[in-house]
C-alpha cells in the first residue's frame, strides 16, 4: 500500500504558480516488471491546477 492518504498535503510544485504544497485527489498503481510505481493525482492548495507525479512505493 502507498503512504500516500487522499486529502493530505505534499510538498510538490506547481507547474502554474509556482506553489510547493498539493493536495492528493487520488492514487493510482502502476505496475512495473520488478515494481509498484503510483500515479498520484494533485490540485495545487493555492491555484487549484490539477497534476500527476509518478512515485514508486520505495
Ligand atoms: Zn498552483
Amino acid at each position: 500500500m502507498p503512504n500516500y492518504e487522499i486529502g493530505s498535503k505534499i510538498t510538490h510544485r506547481c507547474k502554474d504558480c509556482y506553489h510547493d504544497e498539493q493536495t492528493i485527489l487520488k492514487v493510482t498503481p502502476k505496475e512495473f516488471s520488478e515494481k509498484t510505481a503510483y500515479i498520484l493525482w494533485t490540485q495545487c492548495t493555492s491555484c487549484g491546477q490539477n497534476d500527476t507525479r509518478l512515485t514508486t512505493s520505495e
